[in-house]
C-alpha cells in the first residue's frame, strides 16, 4: 500500500485547499465511473481539482516523485471502468479547467481546456455556421478530454469519422511533468511521427491532455431524421447494405432493436412502435435542396428492404424527439434493474446480422435480456444489459455471457471497441483480438511515456 498522505500535504499547499477532497465521503463519489461493473473495492486517496496546465504541472510532478498513480477525470462518463480506481491514487479532475479559448472561423479550429462539455462546444462552433462532428450519445455531460481519450465517436462517425479524425494538436503533460505539444495548429501535417494519434484512446496512461486544437467543418445547411422500422434483423441489414451499395452516406445509419424500442418506450415515451422487431434511425444531412433527393432514394431503398413503417422528422421538435429517444436507451436500461451494462463491439458490416443473431441467441442462452443499440452502418453494436450485481448467480451468467460475445466477435473478423475503449474491464480479453507484438510494443510506448507506471496504472493491458 502507498503511503499517499506527504502527497496529499504537497498538493494542498501547491493548490488551492478547496480544491483538494480527502474525506472518505468525498473519495468515494469517484471511485466508478458510469460502467459501474462491479462493487467498490477501492477509492482515491484525494480528489483534486485542477485549473491550469501549472497546476495539473504540480500535481504530476509531486506524484511523480512519491510514485502515486493519477487517475484523469473528465464527467466520469466513460463505461468500461477506465476511470475507477483499482489501487488507491489521485483523481485530477478536470471539470474546472473547462474553458473554450478560441474559435478561428478562418483557420476552422477550435482550441479548447480538456474539460469542456462537448455539446457546449457543438453549440459554440454551430452559432458561428462550424461543426464538430464526434457525437457521444451522452454529449451533454461527456468532456473533451474523456472523448480523446476514450477515442470517442458516435452516431455520425459512418459520413464524418471520429475524435481520431478531427484532433490537429494537443498540449499533453508527461508523466515527468514537461510540457510536450503533439501536431501543429495546420490542417495537415507531415512532419515526424503522429503523436496526436497515439494520444487518442490512450485512456489517460500516456499523458495528460490539458488543452485541444480541433478542427472544424462546415455545418450541413439542413438534416432530416427517418426512423425505418423492421420485422427481421435480415431485412434491416439489407437495408444498411443497399443504401451503402449505392454510395449514399447518411450521416448516421444507427440501430435500436424490440427490447431497446419498447424499454425507451416504457420509460421516456416518444410514439416508437413497440411491436416491431428492430428500427433503423437514418439521418441525412447537407444542403436544403439535396434533402429531398437523398431522402427519395433512401426511402425506396425501405420499402424494398420490407420497412412496415417510416416516421419522418418534420420540424426540430419531432427530430429531436427520435433522437433522443435512441440515445435514452442505456438511461431506460438502467430502471430495468439496479446495474445496467453496455458493450461495444464491432465487426466488418459484411458480418453485421450474424452478429446481431448471435448476441442475441447468447444472451437467451443465459437468461439475461439485452437491449440491443448501434452504430450500425459502422458495424457496432452496442448490447445494453441490465443486471444486478448483488445476484451473484446472475453476475456470472453475464461473465459468461460477455465472454461468448467476444469469442464470437473476434469469429467474425471484429474488434472488442469501436468507440468506447478498453479500460479496466475488457484488458483480459484484449489479447483475443490484438496481435501479441502489437501488445508487446503497445507496452513499450507506455513505458517509454511513463516508466514508474503512474498514469492511470491497470487500465487497457
Ligand atoms: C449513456 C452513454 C452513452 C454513450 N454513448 C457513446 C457513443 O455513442 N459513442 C461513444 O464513443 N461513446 C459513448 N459513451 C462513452 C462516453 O461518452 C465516452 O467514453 C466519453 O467521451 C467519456 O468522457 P468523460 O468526460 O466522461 O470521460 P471520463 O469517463 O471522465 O474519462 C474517460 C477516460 O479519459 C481519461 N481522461 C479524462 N480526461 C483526461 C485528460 N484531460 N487527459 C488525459 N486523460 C483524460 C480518463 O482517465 C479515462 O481514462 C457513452 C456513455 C454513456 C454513459
Amino acid at each position: 500500500m502507498l503511503n499517499s498522505k506527504p502527497l496529499i500535504k504537497e498538493l494542498k499547499k501547491a493548490l488551492t485547499p478547496e480544491n483538494v477532497l480527502t474525506t472518505v465521503e468525498e473519495c468515494y463519489a469517484y471511485a466508478q465511473d458510469a460502467a459501474n461493473t462491479r462493487k467498490i473495492k477501492n477509492i482515491p486517496d484525494a480528489v483534486v481539482f485542477v485549473k491550469t496546465v501549472e497546476e495539473v504541472q504540480r500535481v504530476i510532478k509531486n506524484a511523480a516523485r512519491y510514485k502515486i498513480p493519477v487517475i484523469c477525470r473528465g464527467a466520469g462518463t466513460n463505461v468500461v471502468g477506465a476511470c475507477r480506481v483499482e489501487h488507491g491514487g489521485i483523481i485530477l479532475n478536470f471539470s474546472k479547467m473547462n474553458k473554450i479559448l478560441d474559435i478561428n472561423p478562418e483557420n476552422m479550429t477550435a482550441r479548447v481546456q480538456p474539460g469542456v462539455i462537448l455539446g457546449d462546444l457543438q453549440q459554440a462552433v454551430e452559432d458561428v455556421g462550424l461543426f464538430y462532428p464526434p457525437d457521444p450519445s451522452n454529449l451533454k455531460v461527456s468532456t473533451i478530454g474523456g472523448s480523446i481519450a476514450q477515442a470517442s465517436g458516435g452516431a455520425k462517425t459512418f459520413k464524418y469519422g471520429s475524435t481520431k479524425d478531427y484532433v490537429l494538436d494537443l498540449q499533453v503533460v508527461t508523466a515527468q511533468g514537461k510540457i510536450l505539444r503533439t501536431g501543429s495548429n495546420t490542417v495537415k501535417n507531415a512532419t515526424g511521427y503522429n503523436l496526436s494519434s497515439l494520444f487518442i484512446g490512450s485512456e489517460g496512461t500516456l499523458g495528460v491532455v490539458t488543452e485541444a486544437t480541433l478542427k472544424l467543418i462546415p455545418k450541413p445547411e439542413a438534416k432530416k431524421v427517418l426512423m425505418a422500422y423492421f420485422d427481421t434483423v435480415e431485412t434491416a441489414i439489407q437495408a444498411v447494405n443497399m443504401i451503402i451499395a449505392l454510395r449514399i452516406f447518411p450521416a448516421t445509419i444507427d440501430f435500436m432493436d424490440k427490447n431497446a424500442i419498447q424499454t425507451v418506450e416504457k420509460f421516456y415515451p416518444a410514439g416508437l412502435l413497440c411491436d416491431k422487431d428492430c428500427a433503423l434511425v437514418i439521418e441525412i444531412d447537407g444542403f436544403e435542396c439535396a434533402i429531398p433527393y437523398q431522402q427519395n432514394i433512401i426511402e425506396n431503398i425501405l420499402k424494398k428492404c420490407k420497412a412496415s413503417q417510416i416516421q419522418i422528422s418534420h420540424n426540430d421538435e419531432e427530430y429531436d424527439r427520435i433522437w433522443t429517444a435512441r440515445r435514452s436507451s442505456m438511461g431506460a436500461c438502467a430502471k430495468l434493474k439496479p446495474n445496467v451494462t453496455t458493450d461495444d463491439v464491432i465487426v466488418p458490416r459484411e458480418n453485421l446480422a450474424k452478429l446481431v443473431r448471435g448476441i442475441r441467441k447468447i444472451c437467451d442462452k443465459y437468461d439475461l435480456t439485452a437491449c440491443l443499440v448501434g452504430h450500425v452502418g459502422d458495424g457496432s453494436v452496442h448490447p445494453q444489459i441490465p443486471i444486478n450485481y448483488n445476484d451473484e448467480d446472475e453476475y456470472r451468467r453475464y461473465k459468461l455471457a460477455k465472454a461468448e460475445i467476444y469469442n464470437l466477435t473476434a469469429k467474425l473478423g471484429g474488434i472488442l471497441s469501436g468507440e468506447h475503449g478498453i479500460g479496466a474491464d475488457k484488458r483480459e480479453h484484449i489479447s483475443q483480438v490484438i496481435n501479441s507484438v502489437a501488445i508487446d510494443y503497445m507496452r513499450m510506448i507506455k513505458k517509454t511515456f511513463d516508466p514508474d507506471n503512474i498514469l492511470n496504472p491497470y487500465k487497457i493491458f
